[in-house]
């Protein structure tokens, strides 16, 4: 290809010039037949470049030319066909992925590195009430939610985010925020309105169920605790206690219902009260003192106050010591709280019978129990950690879990620093 171009140029001005130098001879002016050979094909030359520059404008047709210039020319002719060829083909895919992501039922929103918005499909529209001007707009400017602004402002997207919105209408939104390239962020969004709504029927079920059972059985309750005062034939004395133990076990079944659905369904954004950590601790102790035979020994040094809610927390801390007491098998229970670099940290310790490994993910579920024959000597409502754990969330912290079986267990968390007064 290379060689026949600069045959082809070469030959055409070996032509040229060859003919120049002949018409010299004939009229014995060899030397200027020659010069007029070489100005006639400079000529040519710079008739084929003046072609080409009128091509390259759009302006004319490609010039025809056997030297290095037609060829260049087939050659970008060539490329620039490939090139068109691969384009539609990239324009036709990047059509599918719109289609694609215009078809989605959550709303996705392309946002830059400052937070300007780059992109978004239908379904963001609708949910965000996005209109075609907002494009370019900042995201904060659109979602005003203080939530969703400080969760936008974090900068790091692990978990997602729901909040309630009325930016069309009352609705709860999850978004998730991911990182992708170096300078673009993709916001996923999803209506949970519908799901929130059926979580509340649920919520507010249990809650109506369990108001409802308390009347009658604090009148069974009374009366079995009446009878076990009495004088009974030996035949009835066995049965009365067992269904004074079972009745006192619905009980504290039923208010552990009501508690957790309490604080399932407490606004997150509550404002807290001031909670001294070591006047809740010396109060949570002194009640407990009569459970169970384990001697709880408990340390805070510091007075050390935090922005909570008083009546949750001591029931994270009554959770956790008679948990430490029920399976602690009569070991010592320790109780500390103490200050470290990341805020408050509290912990409950026995050297009681442990858990294996496998059960340490789920002992924050409702009714989870490592081992039913445990409980049932015990007596545990199977609800303490589900308790433990919401009312953590509602203090932003999460509770921690170590234990080796037959060594004992700590239960532990940290309140952050944020909330330390
Ligand atoms: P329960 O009312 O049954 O005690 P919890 O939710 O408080 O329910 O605890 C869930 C399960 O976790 C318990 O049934 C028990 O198996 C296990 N567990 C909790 N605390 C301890 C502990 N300190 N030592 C050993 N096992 C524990």
């Amino acid at each position: 290809m290379h060689q026949s171009a600069w045959q082809g140029e070469l030959t055409k001005v070996g032509v040229v010039t060859t003919l120049g130098l002949a018409a010299g001879w004939t009229v014995e002016q060899p030397l200027y037949g020659l010069l007029a050979g070489l100005i006639v094909a400079q000529v040519m030359s710079i008739r084929t470049m003046g072609a080409l520059f009128r091509w390259s404008y759009r302006q004319g047709p490609a010039p025809q030319d056997s030297g290095l210039i037609g060829y260049s020319v087939d050659k970008l002719i060539r490329r620039e066909k490939n090139l068109k060829a691969k384009l539609a083909q990239q324009n036709k895919q990047l059509k599918r992925y719109n289609q694609g992501i215009e078809s989605l039922h959550d709303g996705v929103v392309i946002i830059d590195q400052e937070g300007y918005i780059s992109n978004f499909n239908g379904a963001a529209a609708r949910l965000l009430s996005l209109r075609q001007e907002d494009m370019g707009q900042h995201i904060k400017n659109l979602i005003r939610t203080p939530r969703f602004i400080k969760y936008f402002d974090q900068g790091s997207y692990d978990d997602s985010l729901q909040f309630d919105t009325n930016l069309v209408r009352q609705q709860s939104l999850q978004v998730q925020i991911t990182q992708f390239g170096l300078d673009q962020k993709v916001m996923l969004v999803r209506d949970i309105t519908e799901r929130k709504r059926v979580e509340t029927m649920r919520q507010n079920f249990i809650a109506d169920v369990s108001h409802e059972l308390r009347t009658p059985l604090t009148v069974i309750n009374g009366y079995l605790e009446m009878l076990s005062d009495m004088e009974l034939p030996a035949s009835l004395n066995k049965a009365v206690s067992q269904m004074d133990s079972q009745g006192q076990r619905m009980k504290s079944l039923v208010n552990d219902l009501i508690q957790l659905s309490k604080l399932e369904s407490a606004h997150s954004e509550r404002d807290g009260e001031a909670v001294n950590l070591k006047n809740l601790g010396h109060s949570v102790v002194d009640q407990l003192q009569e459970y169970g035979d384990a001697n709880i020994r408990f340390q805070c040094n510091d007075e050390l106050q935090i922005n909570g809610f008083s009546d949750e927390m001591s029931s994270v801390l009554s959770n956790l010591i008679t948990n430490a007491v029920k399976y602690g098998n009569g070991s010592d229970v320790d109780f500390r709280i103490e200050r470290q670099s990341s805020g408050v940290r509290v912990s409950v310790t026995d050297q009681g019978m442990g858990i294996p490994a496998e059960h340490l993910t789920r002992l924050t579920e409702r009714f989870y129990r490592v081992d039913d024959s445990r409980e049932s000597t015990v007596g545990g409502s199977g609800l303490g950690l589900a308790i433990v754990k919401h009312a953590l969330e509602h203090h932003d912290s999460v509770l921690e879990i170590e234990s080796q079986p037959g060594q004992g267990s700590t239960f532990s968390f940290v309140i952050p620093n944020e909330r330390i007064l």
